[in-house]
């Protein structure tokens, strides 16, 4: 039986996004099993797919306090972390590696994420797209699932680029205008 870590009460299963989570009726907070945070990322946002999630980097968390909760799953006492560069802090199973989002807080990292793609330049999203091709051959997902991120950040790079770059599509339209193979 699963357990809040806040109110120790029972968790329920909900599905979160297509996902299958724990959650808590009282306070709403989520305990997602390893693996399952990442799913929750990609149907919220395809856009954000292909950024590895910063989230189980460990030197990208920061452990700010000793956690008041126990693990759901295992009992373990979790770790209070700060996310990246955000003000969500989490609680993370050093054991299962699962993760406890409180009420909201899900809702923070992906706005947060959104902010770091939205003020990223052309350039470096042009290496993550490098990158991200390596990958496909090579990444520890399945393959279909890294040319999805791939896709992702070519989009995201392609209009960037047009905005960075207002006379690209001019040059397109010319280019388009003079090819033979139309
Ligand atoms: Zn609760
Ligand atoms: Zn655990």
């Amino acid at each position: 039986m699963r357990m809040c870590p806040r109110c120790k009460v029972e968790l329920s299963k909900k599905r979160y996004k297509g996902v299958l989570v724990d959650e808590c009726e009282n306070c709403h907070g989520i305990f997602f099993d390893h693996g399952e945070l990442e799913k929750v990322r990609d149907a919220a946002d395809e856009n954000l797919r292909w950024l590895d999630f910063v989230l189980f980097n460990v030197s990208d968390l920061q452990k700010v306090q000793a956690d008041q909760g126990d693990c759901p799953k295992c009992g373990f006492a979790m770790d209070s972390l700060q996310y990246a560069g955000s003000s969500v802090i989490l609680s993370k199973c050093s054991n299962c590696q699962g993760v406890w989002l409180d009420k909201g807080e899900f809702q923070k990292i992906i706005a947060y994420l959104e902010g770091l793609v939205a003020a990223m330049p052309a350039s470096e999203l042009g290496d993550a797209a490098k990158r991200q091709l390596v990958d496909v051959f090579v990444g520890p997902k399945r393959e279909s699932e890294e040319i999805k991120d791939l896709l992702a950040v070519t989009r995201l790079l392609e209009e960037r680029w047009i905005v960075e770059h207002p006379t690209i599509e001019k040059i397109m339209e010319t280019y388009y205008e003079l090819t033979p193979f139309k």
